[in-house]
């Protein structure tokens, strides 16, 4: 069950965070390329920390994986 990452106690109901990194501008729209995208989930809060707070995140786990 989803929960405040700040506590336990806290009700619901919870959002989590997610941030998606993707790929643009030139030279990724070229055929058959595939763009680099990465999804990260950040946190799940309930709409009283998430109001109140701040987020944020390690670039390092946004970047997306080197497309091959
Ligand atoms: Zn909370």
């Amino acid at each position: 069950m989803k929960r405040c990452d700040a506590s336990r106690r806290h009700k619901g109901p919870f959002y989590t965070l997610i941030i998606h990194a993707r790929e643009v501008g030139r030279g990724s729209r070229q055929p058959g390329y595939r763009r680099a995208a990465q999804t990260k989930k950040v946190a799940t809060l309930c709409k009283e920390c998430l109001l109140a707070g701040r987020i944020e995140a390690e670039g390092k786990d946004l970047v997306p994986l080197e497309v091959k």
